[in-house]
């Protein structure tokens, strides 16, 4: 039996009756029974000149360049040359988990290609696979970590060894490649890869396997859509069945900080590492997607509800705890202790993306603009040079944050595939219509599920304006739904067709459908309540009680202290009875949009002011603040930095 099952697993996977490489969406779920929405590729959007154009540019053109140089420097590649070049040896180099970080890496250039086709990368990433796969095993195992002396530990250090969490990235590092490009030999390798695990493990009498750090469940899902092969599918079920608590004698601090080990839909809310949990939590969203098992439904809706009521920052930045960069408690959101890993942000948009696609309720993608304007948009710097691994909402005036080079560095590959594919996350099509998610400058090529062809331009000011202009070109008149996404902090939005009010007012947080005759050249336009200032949070967050944050449209704001030379940004309050005044500034920090207030401070500087005063500290003193984009901090170096202010 044996044997037959290796035979069978060593045929490649037939693509059969899958979309054609060129066809198949970033998250491809043009198959899956339960996705109400359909991603679409890559390359049907294009980011035209605006707010994310430029971050995407400086991703493709700066920092997708730059990272190979540091990942040479720091010998990721040699790490597999030098497996399949004994005679030239090298001592291995860097964490456990270093081949992740040229797997993520690959999937960054791979969609980046989708974006801007570039020969001379090409072929810098077709070498690349080729030294990887001669490091590869003829067993189909390829781990850079577990070999020579080490080989003994394979699978044996389960939840620290991040083993399967290289594979994950392998596979979609692969799926990426060969979306983008048809090229199908990483794809070939990952799926040995996987074929040596389904062989030897999972239920008895195969060995046991928990995922240690969640990521591959995610990965085999959308292998088994890219293949057909259900095997894939059938695997993640089990790695989040969690059924070998015992077979691995997992104690429950182990299921807790690794967030797999009992049945996922066990679950009760997130805990334990950050990026663990919103992975797991990705991937069964995936699993949940393809079988439509509604005990993964009532698990997601739970851990979802979780999220939202007592554990994201309102950066969009999750994980509370430095100490094993966990979640904390409800409520639990410290500022300048937030860990806020760029990872954690990524995990929470790809969880939210695919309830979002599972639904099409707006709740979803409110969370994934949040997180993608504020708390991951930081983790990169304007140059594309610089990276934030936490990305706290505070900051004291020597911290450095933002720096080129982690010795972990899962978090500066991981935004770049984020930035290099951003287009995708736009817009989503379902049987009856086409969705617009977020909004800027673009236009997506692509086609409505009928068949036909449609072409779609957005023209905005976005972030900083609350106009949108939408120019629908299907190939022919024809009958569907735009629906189009009226953002949570959208109060008062405006929405006219062809210049007449639409026949529905449009409700924040929901999904305005538009159903009619589509003719070629109709115009939606959309006026988006840009006003608002304000963010108070739960009396239950501890450290906020009190205090105030400052957003407009879908950007949170940050009191910095080169801008405000009169006063320690920590001993500036807000008066919400002045008004707080938006003022565009072209050249300033890339083009951004800063905030002014007349707030007040301490009449002197807090830090020279006792500890403890039987009188109530006042602050009299009247200061001119102005506010910028929380993405941007630290652009001008370390330095005090806060989001949430006192208000008075
Ligand atoms: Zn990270």
């Amino acid at each position: 039996m044996r044997s037959a099952a290796l035979i069978l697993l060593c045929l490649p996977a037939t693509l059969g009756a899958q979309p054609a490489w060129r066809e198949q969406a970033l998250l491809d779920l043009a198959r899956s029974p339960h996705a109400r929405l359909h991603p679409v590729p890559v390359r049907a959007v294009k980011l035209n000149p605006g707010f994310w154009k430029s971050r995407q540019n400086v991703t493709i053109e700066k920092s997708i360049p730059s990272l190979l140089t540091l990942l040479e420097e720091h010998g990721v590649l040699d790490n597999f040359r030098r497996l399949s070049n004994p005679a030239d040896y090298t001592p291995r180099r860097g964490p456990l988990y270093t081949d992740s970080d040229i797997y993520k890496w690959i999937e960054a250039a791979a969609w980046s290609l989708q974006v801007r086709p570039d020969p001379k990368l090409e072929a810098t990433l077709d070498k690349l696979i080729g030294e990887i796969l001669s490091a590869q095993e003829p067993s189909g195992y390829l781990n850079t970590w577990f070999v020579e002396d080490r080989e003994k530990l394979r699978f044996r250090q389960m939840i620290t060894g991040h083993e399967l969490y290289c594979l994950g990235h392998m596979i979609q590092a692969a799926v990426a490649y060969y979306r983008s490009t048809g090229k199908r030999a990483l794809l070939d390798g990952s799926i040995r890869f996987t074929g040596y695990l389904l062989r030897d493990f999972g239920p008895a009498p195969k060995q046991p396997l928990l995922t240690g750090h969640p990521e591959l469940e995610l990965a085999l899902a959308e292998l088994y859509r890219l293949t057909g092969n259900r095997d894939y599918l059938r695997l993640a079920g089990y790695l989040l069945s969690g059924v070998e608590t015992a077979r691995l004698k997992l104690l429950p601090r182990d299921t807790a900080y690794t967030f797999s080990g009992i049945p996922f839909t066990s679950r009760t809310q997130f805990e334990g590492h950050a990026v663990r949990a919103l992975y797991a939590a990705a991937g069964a969203a995936d699993y949940w997607l393809e079988t439509g098992d509604a005990a993964y439904r009532r698990t997601l809706d739970t851990l979802w509800s979780d999220l939202a009521a007592g554990k994201i920052f309102v950066t969009g930045g999750v994980g509370s705890r430095a100490s094993g960069e966990t979640f904390g408690d409800a409520w639990e959101l410290p500022n300048r202790q937030a860990y806020t890993e760029s990872c954690a942000a990524i995990a929470g948009l790809l969880f939210n993306q695919r309830m979002l696609a599972a639904t099409g309720d707006a709740k979803y993608a409110a969370l994934m603009e949040r997180a993608l304007y504020n708390g991951i948009n930081s983790g990169m710097d304007l140059n594309g040079t610089l990276y934030c691994y936490r990305n706290p909402l505070a900051t004291g005036s020597t911290e450095k944050i933002r720096n080129p080079w982690y010795n972990t560095t899962c978090c500066p590959p991981n935004l770049q595939r984020t930035f290099a594919a951003l287009g995708a996350y736009f817009y989503s099509t379902s049987k009856d219509g086409v969705w617009a998610h977020f909004y800027d400058n673009s236009s997506l090529d692509w086609r409505l599920e009928s068949g036909a062809a449609l072409k779609l331009e957005m023209k905005t000011g976005q972030p900083w304006n609350g106009d949108v202009s939408i120019t629908l070109n299907p190939s022919k008149s024809e009958e569907f739904t735009l629906y189009l996404r009226i953002p949570d902090w959208s109060g008062d939005t405006r929405v006219l067709v062809n210049g007449r009010p639409a026949p529905e007012s449009p409700q924040a947080n929901t999904y305005l459908a538009l159903k009619r005759l589509w003719k070629p050249g109709d115009t939606v336009t959309l006026d988006l309540d840009m006003s608002g200032g304000l963010i108070f949070a739960n009396p239950r967050v501890a450290e906020d009680h009190g205090k105030v944050a400052l957003r407009r449209g879908p950007i949170v704001y940050a009191l910095e202290q080169p801008d405000n030379p009169g006063v320690s940004v920590f001993d500036a309050t807000i008066d919400p009875r002045t008004p707080i005044v938006a003022e565009h500034r072209p050249g300033f920090l890339g083009g951004v949009t800063v905030l002014t207030h007349k707030g007040h401070a301490y009449p002197r500087p807090l830090d020279g002011e006792p500890l403890y005063s039987a009188q109530p500290f006042k602050a009299t003193r009247p200061v001119d603040l102005t506010f910028v984009p929380y993405y941007t901090f630290h652009s001008r170096g370390p330095g005090a930095m806060t989001v949430w202010i006192p208000v008075q």
